[in-house]
């Protein structure tokens, strides 16, 4: 844990534009700087940031926040790496925050890391030199040639991006390399190049006679390998023949599940939030590369985990499954859906022509053909009922019949999107049309099951109680603009927060307004301390934080007359209508009290109304 005093130091020493200013072209506007957003494609600037608040705000995007969010969004750093990778910009150690013993700890495990990259970086360099010299490497080539991966300047990007090499037939060409750089080989058997062998001391290659593709995590470092199968040497023990791949095992700078192989070479083109294709193997995630589709991922060798899931959402918010088109592809999607579900993805399904990989398609239509297929990716839950529904059944089955019904029924329960869940709800009926179900009865049947079955009123949305609150969100959201522009206002000019003028408004300020009222008076009393607007932030309700944060970055008054005068107009309003709504129950009440007989009450609350509407007339 970092102490908040350390993350304000960094922040202080570190100028939020220098960072932007990078990879983003800002120009100075009003109070703010300006340009192309880096999350999003735009054509005209919509991007601010403000230096001395620290904050950034795209209005296009809404993407927000400060120093170390920008880090963590265009890297894809974890808020510890970023504050770490900042620290050492600008001289702060993040350690020293721990305890001896724990500093100790993190720094020997931090240099035993180091070495282990630095060991797997260069068997990834001898791997790819071994592709252009070992005699026995043609094979290699040949394999990588046969894939239509020819020595064209995008393939070549494409190899070099994914470290492509060979591993040499001989038992220990790799550790006689490692021994020749003075590197220690038992950092090599813990990441798994290297195996003890089992008579006598010393190890053996665990990679033999394959061609390599590193692993690299999102930091761009290298945490293990994979290696394909060659054909035209015989490199086993044994009879049986040599696994199609043989992968790194877990090691402590590689873990599988929360390992995607690809994103990092992808994150560039993920960037502008396009959707992140994912495949199923090595090759179809190269291949696609190669051919211009530079947002291919895949899992490695594990079904997709959550942890994958999590990893692909820091950079996009939609994912599309380009999985082979058999049993065990399906399969596979289905198993999907739920890691997506709990990590934000949107998820979409794309269909490649019947036994056809990635690999193939793409080599036979190119990079049209793949994005035509992308773009006419259906939606997961679309995708999954169409394939229950896709089976032919005897009319006459019922048993069957009830089975599906069950199953599309539960498919669309599980769905967490109310809208995308009433909408299959309505298409149900649709889709079984399209698939053939041709009956009548049927059809009738079918709906009422999948409202049966899915209509349950805690998750079903209710479409009649949505049209109900409609004015009264409506109103909401007028009422809610008022009290940003009012927030906007203080924000803009912290000197308004102790105006004489505001005495008679104070009945305004309820609510999140007056907490955060409250929250930006505390800071102006403390100015002479610190202007630190971040801690503010996180104490700001939190409804109204995305406003804020955005505000920060790009303030709307230029001239405090100006503000003041539109401030006090905004007041006014909130005062209005929060007269107006008491007046409304108070009303209400003279009512009740009218139909109870209660005179008195009723004189007390007409005089209640009275007095209300004459020190609203005194405003
Ligand atoms: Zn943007």
């Amino acid at each position: 844990v970092i102490s908040p005093d350390t993350i304000e130091r960094i922040r202080e020493r570190v100028r939020l534009s220098e960072i932007v200013g990078k990879s983003v072209r800002l120009e100075r506007r009003g109070r703010s700087l300006l340009g192309l957003c880096p999350f999003h494609k735009e054509k005209s600037p919509s991007f601010h940031v403000h230096d001395d608040r620290g904050f950034f705000h795209c209005f296009g995007c809404q993407a927000s926040g400060d120093v170390f969010k920008f880090i963590m969004e265009t890297e894809g750093l974890s808020f510890h790496e970023a504050a770490t990778s900042l620290g050492e910009k600008v001289g702060i150690s993040v350690e020293l925050d721990m305890s001896s013993d724990e500093q100790k700890q993190r720094q020997a495990r931090r240099k035993r890391e180091q070495e282990l990259y630095h060991i797997n970086e260069a068997a990834a360099a001898f791997f790819e030199r071994m592709l252009l010299e070992h005699p026995s490497s043609r094979h290699a080539r040949a394999e990588l040639e046969a894939r239509g991966l020819k020595d064209d300047e995008a393939t070549r990007a494409a190899l070099k991006a994914f470290r492509i090499g060979y591993a040499p037939s001989g038992w220990d060409e790799l550790g006689t390399e490692l021994a020749r750089l003075g590197l220690r080989l038992q950092n090599a058997e813990s990441v798994g190049l290297l195996v003890p062998r089992s008579q006598g001391s010393g190890y053996y290659d665990r990679f033999r006679h394959r061609l390599m593709f590193a692993i690299l995590d999102v930091q761009g470092r290298i945490v293990g390998f994979s290696g394909r199968a060659l054909a035209g040497l015989d490199v086993g023990k044994s009879a049986t023949p040599p696994a199609k791949y043989v992968n790194s095992p877990e090691t402590p700078i590689y873990k599988k599940r929360d390992t995607v192989f690809g994103l990092y070479q992808s994150r560039q083109a993920l960037r502008d939030n396009a959707p992140c294709v994912v495949v199923e193997g090595n090759f179809d995630v190269v291949s696609l590369h190669a051919r211009g589709v530079v947002r291919a991922v895949a899992p490695l060798g594990t079904a997709f985990t959550v942890e994958q899931a999590r990893q692909i959402r820091r950079f996009t918010s939609e994912v599309i499954f380009l999985f082979d088109a058999d049993t065990a592809g399906k399969n596979a999607v289905k198993k999907a859906r739920d890691p997506c579900q709990a990590a934000d993805l949107r998820a979409r399904v794309g269909t490649l022509p019947e036994g056809k990989d990635p690999d193939d398609f793409s080599r036979a239509q190119g990079r049209e053909g793949v994005e035509l297929v992308l773009t006419r990716a259906r939606g997961m839950l679309d995708y999954l009922v169409a394939d229950v529904l896709e089976g032919s059944v005897a009319a006459d089955d019922s048993a069957a019949w009830a089975a599906k019904i069950r199953e599309v029924g539960e498919l669309i329960r599980a769905e967490q999107d109310p809208t995308v869940r009433a909408l299959a709800e309505q298409q149900v009926v649709q889709l079984a049309a399209r698939m053939g179900i041709a009956d009548r009865a049927r059809f009738g049947e079918l709906e009422r099951a999948v409202r049966r079955v899915t209509h349950d009123p805690e998750r079903s949305p209710n479409v009649q109680g949505a049209a109900r609150v409609k004015p009264a969100a409506a109103q909401t959201r007028g009422t809610q603009r008022l009290v940003e522009q009012v927030l906007g206002a203080f924000l803009d000019f912290p000197e308004l927060l102790d105006g004489p003028e505001l005495e008679p408004f104070e009945g305004a300020f309820s609510g999140d307004l007056a907490l955060s009222v409250a929250v930006l008076r505390r800071l102006l009393e403390e100015r002479g301390r610190s202007t630190n607007f971040h801690e503010t932030l996180a104490k700001i309700p939190e409804p109204l934080r995305p406003f804020v944060s955005a505000r920060l970055a790009a303030p709307e008054h230029e001239d405090l007359t100006l503000a003041r005068r539109q401030l006090m107009q905004n007041l006014k309003k909130i005062l209005g209508l929060e007269h107006s709504k008491m007046a409304q129950e108070t009303t209400r009440e003279i009512e009740r009290a009218r139909l109870e007989g209660d005179l008195a009450q009723e004189m007390e609350l007409l005089r209640d109304l009275e007095r209300r509407a004459r020190m609203r007339q005194g405003i």
